[in-house]
């Protein structure tokens, strides 16, 4: 698989396209354990990043990714803007100055991606956050590197599904939600569905 600028335009079109088809149920999981903004807050952000990137198909795939994470962090109130934001600055830098995109670069996108996740809500796997869908994605395009790319990115998508609905066993211990403790267990976590749903998106437009 390769992936110049303007097919890394186009998938993230396509997670713009699905976040906001997804708008209403994102907000309604955010009902139950946060504050109920959840897909007004990512569909506001991508407007904003598509009418930023549509004339970027001559700049690098870099920039693009970069130009993505800071419109999210202006755009996005609430603790979702800053992470999404961080992880596409951060998957901008992993991939600087290149015009396309290998396997091995779109697994270093998104391993850069989780590392900036990480490093600025400071959540790790089993906290009720965008880790639980990101990580075990990350983990299993590494696991299945050597099957090709379109074993490994089914692999990907399904265990980012998986780590999402296991959501809804665990008690949050980061963000709004855990203000809940208990009570926010039996509820899935609108931050881990919104990162499922634009891993599907960029699966999608990688494998047709
Ligand atoms: P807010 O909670 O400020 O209203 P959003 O509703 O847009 O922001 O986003 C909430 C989501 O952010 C949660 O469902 C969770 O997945 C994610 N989140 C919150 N805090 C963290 C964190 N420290 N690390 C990773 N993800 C987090
Ligand atoms: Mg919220
Ligand atoms: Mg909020």
């Amino acid at each position: 698989m390769t992936v110049d600028s303007a097919k890394l335009i186009e998938i993230i079109e396509a997670m713009a396209d699905k976040i906001t088809e997804n708008r209403e149920y994102l907000t309604q999981l955010d009902s139950a354990i946060g504050d109920a903004d959840h897909g007004i807050n990512m569909s506001k952000g991508f407007r904003a990043v598509v009418g930023k990137i549509s004339g970027m198909a001559e700049k690098d795939c870099g920039a693009i990714l970069k130009t993505v994470g800071m419109t999210l962090v202006s755009n996005v109130g609430g603790a979702s803007g800053p992470l999404y934001g961080t992880a596409f600055m951060r998957a901008g830098q992993a991939v600087a100055g290149k015009t396309a995109l290998d396997f091995n670069d779109l697994i270093s996108v998104l391993e850069a991606a989780l590392e900036g996740i990480k490093d600025r809500g400071k959540a790790e796997k089993g906290e009720k956050t965008i880790v639980d869908a990101l990580e075990p994605a990350v983990e299993a395009l590494k696991m299945h590197r050597e099957e090709g790319s379109r074993v490994a990115l089914r692999e990907a998508v399904e265990a980012a599904r998986r780590g999402m609905e296991y959501t809804k066993e665990i008690l949050a211990r980061k963000g709004r939600a855990s203000y809940l403790g208990e009570r926010s267990v039996g509820h899935q976590d609108p931050g881990a569905t919104s990162s499922y749903i634009m891993l599907e998106a960029l699966t999608a437009r990688l494998l047709e």
